[in-house]
């Protein structure tokens, strides 16, 4: 069985999804894939939208202020790139940078109010979330599970909550590294517990995933039960404050947390986690609600795997699940496939390549990437303030956001790429991957139904 639609998108994390929702919500025929799980689903389920400049030690205090560097400092930024269309005046750069991903944002909290992961803060602001690891990681928007905002409070007493038989969070680390890095800021000490609560999902009592308990607890009395264990450690403290894993529930954490609030008389909140992650699964699937309720039709377990050309259109592009092949025609496609987790990209000793159109690949600094091996590109140490250059590895596309080949020109103009597939910036040091995502498939959707409508996109 072979299809047709207006607008493909290859790919079903949040840039595809954003681009598919919107691009539906207008009455455009849109299909999507997915191949398999995205990286937005092992993501905390926090939007960043800009965080820190690489090797930056103070994070901003505002979206835009990240961004207004951005323009300034990294010109083959995805950020920077909204700022280059014709249509854009050199002395108005900045403000359409800001103006775009301000819009992209707004779309997103709004289109996510009655879902399962409905969002709470501004780009006025960046939020300082406090995660498993007892630190704080500057982000734009949280889920409302994770609403820690009256933390602020100098009277304010907190009790870090673990659970026996989970490893991923040690409510004893997460108190202590809270102090120190308050006391290392400058702040004064503050009042702050743990405890460890048990809980047997399904009757398992150890190595308990996040998955497990969110599971568990959002059916029967769990929460009442998790609430006699809290209630009397919470009292003991003289409590305001309790931070838990994220594991609230998937598809009722805020009932859950508000619950579990009236309960205990205390305020719960979600640290950001690790995966797999409960926020970043809940994230998914409202973005694929969002999808199907506009019309959308998402095609789960179908990798993209070659296509056809009609001279410098993109025709078709195959599609194989286990059991079957297809070919699906469309007028415009979003490549939206990710990186190394989502599968967009693949390194091997030939070096790194984009796994559909095997399109240029460039590092962070726009050298050649498709003849150097990963391994060239990444440090020693895991985790280093500017992380590791193969994070910057991707696609490079012309200000409409179309992939271009050796020569600056682009490889199909009807071919748009959005979200992590793109070069020149590093989510995980900067603290932007889901914002640039949202941004960049905001834009590319745009682009693509200009294209659709016959604008001409030079
Ligand atoms: C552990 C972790 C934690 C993170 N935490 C945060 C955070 O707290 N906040 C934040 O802002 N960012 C975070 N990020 C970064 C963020 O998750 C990513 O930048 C963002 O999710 C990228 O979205 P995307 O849509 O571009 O790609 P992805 O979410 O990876 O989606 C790619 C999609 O493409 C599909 N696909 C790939 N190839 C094909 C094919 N051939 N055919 C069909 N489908 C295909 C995949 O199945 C997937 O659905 C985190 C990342 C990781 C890894």
């Amino acid at each position: 069985m072979d299809l047709e639609c207006d607008v493909l998108v290859i790919g079903a994390g949040m840039a595809g999804l954003v681009a598919g929702t919107i691009s539906s919500n207008e009455g455009v025929s849109t299909i999507l894939l997915r191949k398999g799980q995205s990286a937005t689903a092992y993501s905390s389920g926090a939007i960043d939208v800009m965080g820190y400049l690489p090797d930056a030690s103070e994070p901003f205090s505002t979206p835009s202020e990240g961004l207004t560097a951005v323009a300034a400092m990294l010109p083959l930024h995805p950020y920077s790139i909204v700022g280059y269309s014709e249509s854009v005046q050199p002395d108005t750069v900045v403000d359409e940078i800001v103006g775009s991903a301000r819009a992209a944002i707004s779309w997103l909290k709004n289109s996510l109010r009655d879902t399962i992961a409905p969002l709470i803060g501004s780009f006025d602001s960046n939020i300082s979330a406090l995660t498993v690891f007892g630190t704080t990681k500057p982000t734009c928007l949280v889920q409302e599970t994770m609403n820690s905002e009256s933390l602020q409070d100098e009277d304010s007493t907190l009790l870090f909550a673990g659970f026996a038989g989970y490893p991923d969070f040690n409510p004893s680390a997460a108190a202590k590294v809270f102090l120190e890095d308050r006391i290392a800021i400058g702040l004064p000490p503050r009042k702050v517990g743990r405890c460890v609560l048990k809980l047997a999902p399904f009757g398992k009592l150890y190595n308990l995933s996040s998955i497990e308990i969110a599971r568990h607890l959002d059916h029967g009395n769990s929460i009442e039960e998790l609430a006699k264990q809290l209630k009397p450690q919470a009292d003991k403290l003289g409590a305001t404050h309790v931070a838990i894993p994220p594991i609230l529930g998937i598809r009722n954490a805020l009932e859950n947390k508000k619950l579990l609030e009236e309960l205990t008389g205390v305020e719960v909140f979600e640290l950001l986690g690790v995966p797999p992650s409960v926020p970043g699964l809940r994230l998914q699937m409202a973005l694929e609600g969002l999808f199907r309720k506009g019309g959308g039709r998402l095609l789960a377990g179908h990798e993209a795997i070659s296509y056809t050309k009609n001279g410098e259109l993109l025709d078709a592009v195959m599609v194989r699940t286990p059991r079957r092949r297809m070919k699906i025609k469309s007028k415009a496609t979003i490549l939206a496939t990710g990186k190394f987790i989502g599968g967009g990209l693949a390194g091997d000793e030939n070096g790194i390549r984009e796994t559909v159109f095997d399109l240029m690949t460039v590092t962070g600094t726009y050298h050649s990437a498709g003849d150097i091996t990963p391994s060239r590109f990444t440090n020693r140490v895991s985790i280093t303030p500017s992380s590791q250059p193969v994070y910057s590895c991707g696609l490079t596309v012309d200000p409409h956001f179309r992939p271009v080949q050796e020569d600056g020109v682009e490889w199909s103009s009807n071919l748009f790429a959005a979200g992590s597939i793109l070069a020149g910036y590093d989510y995980s040091s900067e603290k932007s991957g889901l914002g640039v995502a949202t941004t960049t498939g905001y834009i590319a959707i745009r682009k693509a139904m200009d294209f659709l409508k016959g604008v001409d996109l030079k």
